[in-house]
């Protein structure tokens, strides 16, 4: 694996006989379940095509993606533009009960083989809880009313994840334990995104 860009399985997850591991240990995050299937994983791979469309408008969150996208050969090799990544992309992500490790909405990281990002069904995206998908710092004002559940929390969340998964200039990999690292980077998506979230839907 060059550097520390992800790299896509191309593999093609578990749509075959194979199965994900019921529970995967890391540290003291416990996921089980990773799954695809189902009406949890419908409402993933919708709010992608929501996202992909809303991109291809063009702007300043597409830009912004697509800086990170162009410079990925990993991903350039497999697809001809950010759209297309897109259209692909829901093959990359599973849904999971992520528990431990303290408030998660998704993780991105192959932790469990084949699932590029992990989003958790006790978090934000599926509107577990009260209150905003995201802290922030410069733009926490604006961030504290994107609230789990809703289309843009799922799209912030996705977002999010796009940008550790295509390394957009600036954006910090390391944010699981490091809650500057993770302001900071709630901060980018807002600053680059958040036309795209609260556009007219
Ligand atoms: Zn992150």
């Amino acid at each position: 694996m060059p550097g520390s860009v992800p790299v896509p399985d191309l593999s093609g997850a578990y749509g075959g006989s194979a199965q994900a591991p019921d529970i995967v240990q890391q540290g003291d995050i416990t996921i089980k379940g990773a799954s695809q299937w189902g009406p949890q994983h419908k409402v993933i791979s919708d709010t992608v095509g929501g996202l992909k469309n809303a991109l291809a408008g063009g702007g300043n969150c597409a830009a912004w993606l697509t800086q990170g996208f162009t410079a990925n050969a990993e991903y350039t090799t497999y697809y001809g533009s950010l759209t297309e990544f897109l259209e692909d992309l829901p093959r990359y992500i599973a849904y999971a009960d992520i528990s431990g490790g303290g408030k998660i909405n998704a993780i991105n990281s192959n932790i469990v083989v084949g699932y590029n990002i992990l989003i958790n069904t006790n978090g934000a995206f599926f509107g577990a809880g009260e209150g905003a998908v995201a802290t922030g710092d410069r733009y926490n004002d604006f961030l504290k009313n994107i609230r789990g559940g809703t289309v843009a929390g799922r799209e912030f969340i996705l977002l999010h994840e796009i940008g550790h998964l295509l390394n957009v200039p600036g954006f910090r990999s390391d944010d699981l334990r490091n809650e500057g690292n993770h302001k900071a980077n709630n901060d980018a998506v807002w600053q680059n995104c958040g036309d795209l979230l609260m556009r007219q839907r």
